[in-house]
């Protein structure tokens, strides 16, 4: 496995690949690396002749009071599980390559990004669009793979590709949970003890909607009040939004009568970790 940090070097190596007809599938991460990450990098194994997992935490899509600094970056060990899961090229440039002195160029999907977590993390998403746009242009891949586990990301990326007519394919993947039903994340080392205990209850309470829901609850106000009961069975488990929305304008429905995507954000009250998790009813994202 090859480690590439310039983005020069990482295009041309692409270019290389793609010219011997092979094709180039992308995994972008923030490192740290979990087993949903890398079940991101076998979908892309099994459907591209080339992998490149990035690893790069993006400054642009945290706010100011957010964990940018104290972000897990346990580099050495990311590659040798990327390599171990049959990665081909990790590509972590440095933050100074990606946004020299004098940058000044961002992209942002309007609308979509207003609700759920682009209500409480302002900017997060015209991070998340630009940084993403830049990883497309310097590999170039046929195949970009991203989890579920952000599913306001997911179609905000996807609006963007279509918007601006790139001819990327977005290949998304299921939510890769612990045994315990928690979703797997970077961010859950900074887990209590008992918030580890606590957090599986956000799984638990989009499990039980969804049993509604398959025996025939579409309300949105008793579908929402079925998972917020359940979270609620905490105290260290503070809701920061549980919404019910469409999956084209992300935008609240009052029932569901196609796909909707349940969505859930939490912060926990010890370590203020805050968790995001959501589940797709009536269709897929
Ligand atoms: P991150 O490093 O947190 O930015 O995540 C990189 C990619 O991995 C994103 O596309 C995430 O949605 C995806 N991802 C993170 N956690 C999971 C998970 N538990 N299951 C599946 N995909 C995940």
């Amino acid at each position: 496995m090859k480690i590439v940090r310039s983005p020069v070097e990482m295009k041309k190596l692409s270019m290389t690949m793609q010219r011997s007809g092979s094709s180039v599938g992308l995994v972008p991460t923030m490192g740290a690396l979990h087993k949903g990450h890398i079940s991101l990098l076998d979908r892309i194994n099994d459907t591209c002749d080339f992998s490149v997992m990035s690893i790069f935490v993006n400054p642009v899509q945290f706010g100011p009071k957010e964990d940018f600094q104290k972000y897990p970056r346990p580099f050495d060990a990311d590659c040798e599980l990327a390599e171990k899961a049959g990665c081909d090229v990790i590509f972590a440039p440095s933050k100074e390559d990606m946004y020299p002195e004098n940058y000044c160029t961002y992209v942002n999907v309007e609308d979509i990004t207003d609700g759920l977590c682009g209500a409480s993390r302002p900017g997060h998403f015209r991070g998340v669009t630009t940084v993403v746009l830049k990883f497309f242009n310097i590999v170039m891949p046929q195949i970009a793979c991203f989890g579920q586990k952000d599913a306001q990301q997911v179609l905000v990326i996807k609006r963007m590709v279509h918007d601006l007519n790139m001819s990327v394919t977005i290949d998304v993947a299921p939510i890769f949970r612990e045994e315990s039903g928690l979703a797997m994340s970077s961010r859950n080392v900074y887990l209590s003890d008992a918030e580890r205990v606590a957090a599986p209850l956000i799984y638990k309470g989009l499990t039980d909607a969804v049993t509604q829901y398959n025996n025939g609850v579409i309300k949105t106000d008793t579908l929402i009040n079925v998972v917020t009961t359940v979270i609620g069975q905490s105290p260290l488990l503070e809701i920061e939004y549980v919404e019910l929305v469409d999956t084209l304008k992300i935008k609240p429905v009052t029932s569901v009568t196609s796909a909707a995507l349940i969505a859930v954000a939490c912060r926990t009250k010890e370590s203020r970790t805050r968790l995001i998790d959501n589940i797709v009813i009536g269709g897929t994202l």
